[in-house]
């Protein structure tokens, strides 16, 4: 048996007096209770549980009491700190059910909402009738040419028989760049990709070169400063006009439809001798130049049952000797039509502009199927 504690000193550990030690849990438990969310009670268990907390400090305290005092306030503390941490456990599990319900309806996704879906471009009209006209010669064995939209001013012309004096060569036609010594221009036809595969290649030469072109001309319904051309050239032996007209004659079946035929005027190219223009049959009246009643003119060939399609001929042999092609061995053919316009006739387009001015409406209408 131990006499009387004369050590206790009640004012020192007051913390540890059941009163205070009931307020303590009692502050603790409508702490946890009023939590409303995961975080507040966070905060209520720093406060009432935590190491700074009044319960943990009084803790500290019982060292300090004399043994039965020490044994009395050890339980009673204990069975406080006991409540609190149950009651927190409690309340941590309530909260957390709540939070994990409130996702589950916060971030339902409704997979049968419809969505706002982005609208589908298509490609363009002009790269897809350029790869429908390279499919066709493809298909007869040529190979696809290309070139630079920067072009020597000699390959762009002098190879091409274009003399120094010719009237393309001026200001008004072709676009120069500076400083005027390099000699370049952009490319006014496609025609130096020929020369070019003619100057890097031995015949036999097939080639069929779409391309970019630039001129200076007015940007209207029938004009622009920048269209696009596809040019032919075929170099072998015995190659003659009626390989040309049969080639043409293919091309204008495969592009607009069985019965669709060429016929040839006399015209003159510096770079081919002899020379024609193209005309196709008129793809809507088929030749007759009426429209479908039969009484009026046929609006897209205004009644001529031809529609100018390209320009076309055998090669010049001065071009053929400018390119280092024996024209005594060899012959060829080259022609050239403009791809918008092409495309013009094919859609029914009154202005050449919707093809360059990028409306993603147009592209959608004709661009995907052609
Ligand atoms: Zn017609």
């Amino acid at each position: 048996m131990s006499g009387p504690n004369t050590d206790y000193d009640p004012v020192e550990v007051s913390t540890l007096q059941p009163e205070e030690v009931e307020a303590a849990r009692d502050a603790a438990l409508a702490a946890f209770a009023a939590a409303g969310d995961l975080e507040q009670l966070k905060q209520a268990r720093l406060e009432h549980a935590g190491d700074r907390s009044p319960l943990a400090l009084a803790n500290r305290e019982i060292g300090a009491l004399p043994p039965q005092a020490r044994k009395e306030a050890g339980q009673r503390l204990g069975q406080a700190r006991g409540a609190v941490n149950q009651a927190l456990a409690a309340r941590q599990a309530v909260l957390e059910a709540e939070h994990e319900e409130r996702m589950l309806v916060e971030e339902t996704v409704d997979v049968t909402v419809p969505t706002d879906r982005l609208p589908l471009g298509a490609r363009h009209p002009i790269t897809t009738g350029s790869e429908l006209i390279a499919d066709i010669f493809v298909a007869m064995g040529w190979e696809v040419a290309e070139g630079p939209v920067i072009e020597a001013e000699w390959l762009n012309f002098d190879a091409l028989n274009l003399g120094p004096d010719h009237p393309a060569r001026t200001m008004q036609d072709t676009f120069w760049t500076s400083p005027a010594e390099d000699h370049l221009v952009l490319r006014t036809h496609t025609s130096p990709v020929q020369a070019r595969t003619m100057l890097t290649r031995e015949p036999p030469i097939y080639v069929v070169c779409p391309g970019r072109v630039f001129r200076t001309d007015e940007y209207d319904a029938t004009h622009s400063p920048m269209f696009h051309q596809v040019e032919g050239l075929a170099i072998d032996e015995g190659i003659s006009m009626a390989h040309l007209k049969g080639t043409l004659d293919h091309f204008a079946t495969a592009m607009f439809g069985e019965g669709i035929t060429t016929r040839f005027r006399p015209s003159y190219f510096p770079f081919t001798e002899p020379s024609a223009e193209v005309d196709l049959v008129c793809f809507v009246c088929r030749g007759s130049g009426l429209d479908e009643s039969g009484a009026d003119t046929c609006r897209t060939c205004r009644g001529e049952g031809w529609i100018e399609w390209g320009g076309c001929g055998v090669v010049n042999p001065r071009v053929l000797v400018a390119c280092g092609v024996d024209p005594e061995r060899y012959s060829g053919f080259a022609f050239g039509m403009g791809i918008d316009r092409t495309l013009m006739f094919r859609h029914g387009l009154e202005d050449l502009r919707a093809l360059f001015e990028g409306d993603v409406r147009f592209t959608t209408a004709f661009g995907s199927e052609l």
